[in-house]
């Protein structure tokens, strides 16, 4: 049986990234892939000039652990900016509105922005300013993402931003996520101003003039490729899914293609697979693990030739509110949003389906989710004819929702792990949403993982007492 310092299951981002801290600190590390490829939900297809990010596309700026990877890894040189010009747009009443500039988070924040929103009704936008005089709300209580920005925003800002927007890019329900866990920012400035709308004001809140994402050439599947290249060879171990994990001085990890021995252990898979293989630990921690909800999405990729596009794509893409009578949750203009997308004289672009607000979407074959795709676009679009490309990617049980109350959880969850000597968790399903934060918080694990490490080497070595 081969044995490592730490064994780290799950070969998505989160657990390479902590492969690749706990490596550079020269311990053994093994990574436990079920799959057959590393990367989890970062997945990208590259076929006759055409660059696919099934999942993930962009690094956000804001957040650098991501960014500040790829520059170790090498490929600082290869961070791509988005395209101008950078314009996301809102579907209302079957047309789209641009995000108009001088907003933030979408919230018009420059009198100007709110002059030109055509996204919002006249009562809508005077509903939006008064935010600024609204008293500052319980702020101590978590609440949904939907329920904060209707208290403060009105009931326009809570259906056409909260919803497709907010909620939109974690491919949830705005009136069950979480705006203390996904949005912290908002709860702080009312904390420190009685206003979102004044914080962001005397904070000068503006996206940054570079575009607030960045990604690579090759799609977000450069940087995994780079992650495997840069660990020692063999660390990670594909098509081994770990089934059990027990400890009788060390940690025995199950997997199919044999058991592996480890002094630690570092759980980087979805939470309710966390949840399964602690149960024989801490029943109450697994049940803890196994309560993150999760959603089910369908990215569906199509290319097509230039003149089949009657509208122009002017922008990153656009986000679909529910009221809105289309399976859409959003799209992305990718050859308009990334250099070098599709070959010359083509364009790409995604529709995502499913999430937290349509949960049962996905549970249709491939053919219907193509086609639902493929009709919503072609209406919203001005598309004619068939694609020359098309691609389904499935993302079920992937996309961790932090619902209201996910904050005490993970409290929880961490009071009772701390107990369980050498064992860690990370991953997106915790407290690392998106993939700046899931190389932060694998990186910081590392760190906690070898300083553990370190300190029962030391006791180990320390002669008895007496
Ligand atoms: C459609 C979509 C678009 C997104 N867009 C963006 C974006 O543009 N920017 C951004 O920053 N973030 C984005 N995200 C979020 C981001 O991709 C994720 O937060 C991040 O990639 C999660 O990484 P992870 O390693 O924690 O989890 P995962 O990628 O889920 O990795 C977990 C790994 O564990 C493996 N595994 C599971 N069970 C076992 C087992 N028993 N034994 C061994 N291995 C196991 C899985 O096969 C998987 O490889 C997007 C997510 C989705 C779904």
């Amino acid at each position: 049986m081969s044995g490592v310092d730490v064994a780290i299951v799950g070969g998505g981002i989160s657990g390479l990234a902590a492969a690749y801290e706990l490596t550079k600190r020269g311990l053994s590390v093994r990574v436990l892939e079920s799959s057959d490829r590393p990367g989890g939900v970062i997945r990208t297809d590259r076929f006759d000039g055409w660059v696919i990010d099934g999942g993930p596309d962009a690094l956000l700026v804001q957040k650098p652990a991501a960014i500040a990877l790829c520059r170790e890894l090498g490929l600082g040189d290869r961070l791509v900016p988005t395209l101008t010009p950078r314009t996301a747009y809102v579907l209302r009443d079957g047309r789209l509105h641009p995000i108009v500039e001088g907003s933030f988070l979408g919230f018009p924040i420059k009198p100007s922005a709110f002059v030109h929103a055509s996204l919002f009704s006249w009562p809508g936008k005077l509903r939006m300013a008064l935010e600024a005089v609204i008293p500052r709300g319980n702020v101590d209580e978590d609440e949904s993402i939907g329920s904060f920005v209707r208290r403060r925003f009105g009931t326009e800002a809570a259906e056409y931003l909260a919803d497709p927007l907010l909620a939109g890019i974690h491919a949830g329900d705005a009136d069950r996520l979480s705006v203390q866990a996904l949005f912290p920012r908002l709860v702080e400035a009312e904390r420190q101003r009685g206003s979102v709308l004044r914080s962001f004001r005397a904070h000068n809140m503006k996206p940054a003039p570079q575009g607030a994402f960045l990604s690579l050439p090759g799609g977000t599947q450069e940087m995994v490729d780079a992650l495997v290249a840069a660990l020692p060879p063999g660390t990670v171990q594909l098509g081994s899914r770990v089934t059990e994990m027990h400890r009788a001085g060390t940690y025995t990890l199950e997997t199919g293609a044999g058991p592996v021995q480890a002094r630690s252990v570092v759980l980087a898979v979805p939470a309710y697979v966390a949840g399964s293989l602690l149960g024989g630990f801490d029943t109450m921690l697994a049940g803890l693990c196994a309560a993150v909800p999760y959603a089910s999405t369908a990215t569906v990729a199509f290319g097509f030739r230039q003149e089949q596009i009657g509208r122009p794509m002017k922008g990153s893409g656009f986000v679909v509110p529910r009221l809105e009578r289309t399976p859409l949750l959003a799209a992305t203009w990718v050859s308009s949003k990334w250099p070098a997308r599709a070959p010359a004289g083509h364009v790409l672009m995604r529709g995502f389906l499913g999430g937290g607000r349509d949960p049962h979407r996905t549970e249709r074959g491939d053919a219907e989710l193509i086609a639902a795709a493929r009709e919503a676009l072609a209406e919203i679009m001005g598309i004619t004819g068939d694609p020359v490309v098309q691609r389904l990617y499935r993302y079920t049980r992937q996309s961790p929702q932090y619902e209201v109350g996910h904050l005490h959880r993970q409290a929880s969850i961490e009071r009772r792990l701390a107990a369980l000597p050498g064992l860690f968790l990370t991953g997106s399903g915790f407290r690392a949403i998106g993939i700046p934060d899931c190389v932060a918080d694998g990186r910081d694990t590392a760190g906690r993982a070898a300083a553990w490490l370190g300190a029962e080497a030391s006791r180990e070595s320390r002669p008895p007492a007496g």
